[in-house]
């Protein structure tokens, strides 16, 4: 087997995902997951030439153990040789991450060093580096940052308008996410819908059970909806998004929360979970109301008119608009989320064409805008892992 496969890890606080990717055309040779890990129950699957296979794991194995098993498999596999780097997907790079890059000891040092932002998420992506490291002694571990595209926000949409020595000392910014996902389908989109990536405008809005939007000017990310931490901006799955920081102080003079408690208020029992009261899957939001569930209907719509509110404030930015794309397992699944969505949005002059909307689920994509509409929107499937396998064989071959 020819020897340019990346492998590309995203650990999770209890969970991996890894694949094993060509760079060159983004087939995926290996994928899979691990889940539950620390805890009683931990599971591990993966994927190889269309044959499923579940792994056992040792309750509460650890993320080592699961890399360790995933070395054996790999092994078995008689893939190691293939590989030539593997590629990490890592949340938070700060303001000193605008590109991916080679982990040096300076590179740990720095990610460490930002956890502090990014406390959930960093350190189980700094655990997935060591353990990689460990096992893949001669491969070069590359670090692929959520946050790196969206470094060229200007300091007008970044900033705060709280006391600016708390952004000198502490960093305290908006930041973004979902980077990768904002980038590949914004650049996929001006592939695919013809558009000259150098005077584009483009809003890409990545809705999965984290949800963000993003306005995309040139090829650059000008405005991105979340914030110094993936809380802020639109209705996610179990995130309430933008809410009156008062509430916070509300919550905990008035209605005695300790901070602890408002934290997982708005972090894993808001979005469209809280409002619901049912479930933080749109799919079985979308069951419900169909069967007149009235907390999922008003979650749908305020999930759909929040989002559109923002794409609408982005052409501000922007100055106009040329596309607008959906991506994310909602984005690229839910005709109802979509059409709701556009039909907010007629007076910026994009029409959905009801028939091809329906048609682009599962993965399939297309172009959803009627013909003449002014404003094109497309459902682009997103790929962060190849755009990290990507990155990763570009930066190995050219230190070699
Ligand atoms: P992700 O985080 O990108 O994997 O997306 C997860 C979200 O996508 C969950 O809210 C799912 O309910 C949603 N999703 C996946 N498939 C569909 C579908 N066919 N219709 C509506 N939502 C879907």
């Amino acid at each position: 087997m020819p020897s340019h496969h990346v492998l590309v890890l995203n650990c999770g606080s209890s969970s991996f995902k890894f694949a094993i990717i060509d760079p060159h055309h983004g087939e995926t040779l290996l994928n899979g997951l691990a889940e539950r890990l620390n805890d009683s129950n931990p599971a591990m699957k993966y994927t190889y030439n269309g044959t499923k296979t579940n792994i056992e794991l040792a309750s509460f194995s650890s993320h080592t153990i699961a890399i360790e098993s995933l070395v054996s498999i790999i092994q078995d596999l008689n893939l190691s040789d293939s590989l030539i780097a593997v590629g990490h997907r890592v949340v938070h790079g700060g303001e000193t991450f605008t590109q991916s890059v080679e982990i040096t000891p300076d590179v740990l040092a720095a990610i460490q060093k930002t956890s502090n932002l990014a406390p959930l998420h960093n350190p189980a992506n700094l655990i997935g580096i060591e353990a990689a490291q460990h096992a893949f002694p001669n491969l070069k571990q590359i670090a692929v940052f959520d946050t790196a595209f969206h470094q060229t926000i200007p300091e007008h949409a970044y900033l705060y308008a709280i006391p600016y020595s708390l952004y000198q000392d502490h960093g305290i910014r908006r930041y973004g996410f979902h980077g990768t996902s904002h980038y590949y389908v914004s650049d996929m989109a001006c592939k695919t819908l013809g558009l000259d990536k150098q005077n584009s405008k483009i809003i890409t809005a990545h809705l999965g059970n984290g949800c963000s939007v993003s306005a995309i000017k040139n090829g650059q990310s000008v405005d991105t909806s979340m914030g110094l931490t993936p809380l802020e901006g639109l209705v996610m799955g179990t995130r309430s998004g933008d809410i009156d920081p008062g509430l916070f102080s509300y919550l905990t003079s008035q209605l005695n929360y300790s901070n602890e408690q408002v934290d997982a208020l708005l972090n894993k029992q808001s979005g469209l979970l809280g409002l619901s009261q049912l479930s933080n899957d749109c799919r079985e939001i979308e069951d419900a109301a169909q069967a007149g569930h009235r907390q999922a209907l008003l979650a749908l719509d305020i999930f759909c008119y929040r989002l559109a509110k923002y794409i609408s404030s982005y052409l501000v930015p922007l100055g106009g608009l040329d596309a607008l794309i959906f991506t994310g397992g909602i984005g690229e699944n839910s005709s109802l989320i979509r059409q709701k969505v556009l039909s907010h949005l007629s007076f910026v002059g994009v029409r959905c064409d009801d028939s091809q909307n329906e048609i682009a689920r599962f993965g399939k994509g297309g172009i959803i805008s009627a013909n003449g509409s002014s404003v094109q929107a497309a459902v682009i499937p997103t790929n962060e892992e190849w755009v990290i396998a990507t990155d990763a064989a570009a930066l190995t071959l050219e230190t070699k």
